[in-house]
């Protein structure tokens, strides 16, 4: 439904970027009529109703039984953290955005990294007992890319040793394994409608929770710990969605599908023109999961390809391609975590070869043929 009002000219063609990411914007028109009814109403923030709607409306796309919505997605997982009073060390990945485990430390929570399982980007199932302690309480995995995560291996691992699963499902909005959502897994899982995500509401995010008074909780949470006008139950935050960027998204909830489909062309295309390109792989989608091509990575390997992954990121960038290198470097080697005794480099080898060897390519819903093509011929050899 991109309708033409929301088509941007490119000002000049030979220096026309060709971006990782562009944003699922919702019609000017349609977005100007809701606005005028935010206008009249003058309700334009705590828990209005443009705010109960859109969460209704994504529990049905989504399909999950509750959801809270954030104003980002750091503070779902930040908070998520405070709600189940996840304390000590929790089991984590390097391989990430550095949000994942921001939200660790901003509780004084001790990350532990896992080496991730090299046929996914995920974290290795395989590899956790061996770092549970018996001062973990909880498993952090990320479904990267909106790739799945081993969810049954993962929550057996958490029965076992009584461990809560708190997934960080930014990338995996809409992402499905034979008709369930991957949202429905763990104790509660986190989303980000940040900008660049399959869906956005410019800056937002949610939490899913399976039960009512979880959701109950993290509304107080989310509001400074109010219960009434009167009373606080906790130290609570402020990550309320406005009314503005709740109408915006029930928009573009209405269009992401056809984004989605239009991602997977897009996804189709790379696949078919690169599959012969010796040294560069790719994932394939996997039977039963419905996708959401979130991201398209491809690996280089520079020994075969004749080139290294960062020589062909520059020589893409200077041919006005900006593709990513998500996620490079590795969370466990900012400052920050790189004193940890689980960010040692021989704890993390498949971690780390993933890291120096991807590049995402531009993916977007309205990514052009051309610049598809624009991009292929650049990596084909
Ligand atoms: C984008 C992202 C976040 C953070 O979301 P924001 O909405 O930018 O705060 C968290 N985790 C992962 C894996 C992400 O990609």
């Amino acid at each position: 439904m991109a309708s033409d009002n929301n088509s941007v000219k490119t000002p000049d063609k030979a220096n026309h970027k060709i971006t990782v990411t562009s944003p699922l914007l919702p019609d000017l028109e349609e977005f100007n009529a809701l606005l005028k009814e935010i206008w009249a109403s003058r309700w334009i923030t705590n828990n209005g109703s443009f705010h109960q709607r859109l969460e209704k409306e994504l529990c049905e796309y989504l399909k999950v039984p509750f959801i809270s919505l954030f104003t980002n997605g750091t503070l779902p997982l930040i908070t998520s953290l405070q709600a189940l009073r996840i304390t000590g060390e929790v089991i984590t990945t390097p391989y990430s955005f550095v949000a994942t485990t921001h939200s660790l430390w901003w509780n004084g929570i001790k990350p532990v990294f896992v080496d991730i399982d090299p046929a996914t980007g995920n974290i290795d199932p395989d590899r956790i007992e061996a770092a549970i302690t018996p001062m973990t309480t909880a498993i952090m995995p990320v479904h990267v890319y909106g790739q799945p995560c081993d969810m049954a291996k993962i929550q057996d691992i958490a029965d076992k040793y009584g461990l809560k699963v708190i997934y960080d499902a930014a990338h995996a909005f809409g992402v499905e394994v034979n008709g369930e959502s991957v949202l429905n897994a763990g104790d509660v899982a986190t989303l980000s409608f940040h900008a660049t995500k399959v869906y956005n509401t410019i800056e937002g995010g949610a939490l899913v929770m399976h039960d009512e008074k979880t959701k109950r909780r993290i509304d107080h949470l989310k509001n400074f710990g109010f219960v009434s006008e009167t009373e606080v139950v906790a130290p609570g935050i402020n990550s309320k969605m406005d009314e503005i960027r709740a109408a915006y998204g029930i928009l573009n909830l209405r269009q992401v599908d056809e984004a989605i489909a239009s991602r997977r062309r897009v996804a189709d295309r790379y696949r078919e023109a690169l599959g012969d390109t010796e040294g560069v792989t790719f994932f394939r989608d996997i039977p039963g999961v419905r996708h959401n091509y979130s991201y398209f990575p491809i690996f280089i390997d520079a020994g075969i390809y004749g080139m290294t992954r960062d020589e062909l990121y520059s020589k893409l960038k200077e041919h006005n391609v900006l593709g990513r290198r998500y996620f490079y470097p590795l969370i466990s080697d900012f400052t920050t975590y790189r004193g940890l005794p689980s960010a040692a480099p021989s704890n993390l080898p498949n971690a780390r070869k993933m890291a120096d060897s991807v590049i995402c390519l531009p993916m977007h819903a309205t990514l052009g043929e051309e610049d598809v093509e624009k991009v292929v011929s650049l990596i084909r050899r």
